[in-house]
């Protein structure tokens, strides 16, 4: 038996029979259509004991969908979805909403406005005995570092405090998976950096098995565990963050990622010839022998690249600035390279480089660089 710290002893409990890597949720070949679309297709998703998994995809992709049939919002036509082992949608069983052990935090936050603070966060456990509810929400409140607003209204918080109601609200009931839908995009983007390390703590502080719903990759990559990126309705790949971001399975989640430039090339004798030069296979992720004479796309980011104007002691450079964007800490300047590929190079915002002008591009890194087919 898991008993999972948190900050008082009424919320030191046990989560079920299971230990830290065993799944919580799962989706097995769950599809949803609306008519000949196919939001949701043929998904499967392992969600593990205490976990932060976030589905991250772009507009329409059908992360709300699958949230929705998580939550029990909307019923899937085929596959089955499990919640610690019992089947709660499948094709001769469907378990509503509340009787499902899951909490839901809505993108607006959905605070009844008429209720206070406390109130709102008894909402769930108004069945509990009085003095187990009103310990419940007090230990919720400290846990939220809202302690001292129980008697407000939540028209008086500000939009981060409000989000921590909302939290605070769905985790009463004691949930065996908390699910949260894009749950920063109300807020001001200068809170959003804030609140995404304060939600992940107060999620980890309870040890909650959790599954955020997201199209912003910053947000998937620095608050999720595991990064489940989703393209047209399935999973295109699942893992840690950083192995999502560096060592992405298609081109899609390389591109969908971040700013992803490739160079291609011939591997021949050990080495792929290339606009940035010549690159060793061994700097090229799994670039066995047995893909010799194979051309590839070798992927580099931004970060993986310096841009030095050719005039300052870079010979002739091998490609000329063909955009620039200015970010405030940096410029990301694209590269048009003379062989024809287009790379991104990040650079200080000090080191201000013009359009149009020539450079030489060489490749800074310190770990094996992604590579796909030539398309
Ligand atoms: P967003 O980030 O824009 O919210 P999403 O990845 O959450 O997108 P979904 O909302 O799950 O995507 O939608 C997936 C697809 O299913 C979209 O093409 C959408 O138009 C469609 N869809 C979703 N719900 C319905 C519905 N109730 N009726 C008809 N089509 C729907």
């Amino acid at each position: 038996m898991i008993e999972h710290t948190v900050p008082s002893a009424a919320n030191e409990r046990v989560r079920g029979e299971r230990e830290p890597g065993e799944s919580v949720l799962e989706l097995d070949g769950v599809t949803r259509s609306f008519g000949p679309e196919r939001a949701v297709d043929d998904l499967s998703l392992s969600v593990y004991e205490g976990e932060l998994l976030t589905l991250l995809g772009p507009s329409g992709c059908g992360k709300t969908t699958t949230l929705r049939l998580l939550a029990g919002l909307d019923r899937p036509d085929e596959g089955v979805i499990r919640v610690d082992d019992e089947t709660v949608a499948g094709p001769d069983r469907f378990v509503a909403p509340d009787d499902r052990d899951v909490g839901l935090v809505f993108q607006s936050f959905a605070l009844f406005p008429h209720l206070t603070v406390a109130e709102n966060v008894a909402f769930g456990i108004e069945h509990w005995p009085a003095d187990e509810s009103e310990e419940r929400v007090t230990e919720l409140l400290d846990l939220v570092s809202l302690g001292e607003y129980g008697d407000h209204s939540p028209d008086d918080l500000s939009g981060g405090q409000r989000q921590r109601v909302a939290l605070a609200r769905s985790l009463a009931p004691e949930p065996d998976v908390l699910l949260l839908d894009e749950p920063f995009s109300n807020l001001d983007v200068s809170l959003r950096t804030e609140m995404r390390e304060e939600v992940r703590n107060i999620i980890k502080e309870t040890g909650v098995t959790a599954v955020s719903v997201t199209h912003d990759q910053e947000e998937a990559l620095s608050i999720s565990d595991r990064v489940a990126v989703i393209h047209d309705g399935s999973v295109e790949q699942v893992g840690r963050p950083e192995v999502v971001f560096e060592q992405p399975e298609s081109r899609f989640v390389a591109e969908f990622l971040g700013q992803a430039g490739f160079v291609s090339g011939e591997l021949a004798a050990g080495a792929v010839e290339t606009d940035l030069g010549t690159l060793p296979a061994d700097v090229i992720e799994g670039l066995g022998p047995e893909y010799d004479g194979a051309t590839i796309d070798v992927m580099v980011r931004p970060d993986d690249l310096v841009a030095t104007p050719a005039d300052e002691g870079a010979g002739e450079g091998n490609g000329e600035i063909v955009h620039r964007q200015y970010t405030g800490p940096s410029f990301v300047y694209q590269v048009g390279l003379d062989g024809g590929d287009v790379v991104y190079c990040e650079h200080n915002h000090a080191d201000n480089l013009a359009l149009d002008q020539r450079v030489r591009v060489d490749l800074r890194v310190d770990h094996p660089l992604a590579w796909f087919p030539a398309e």
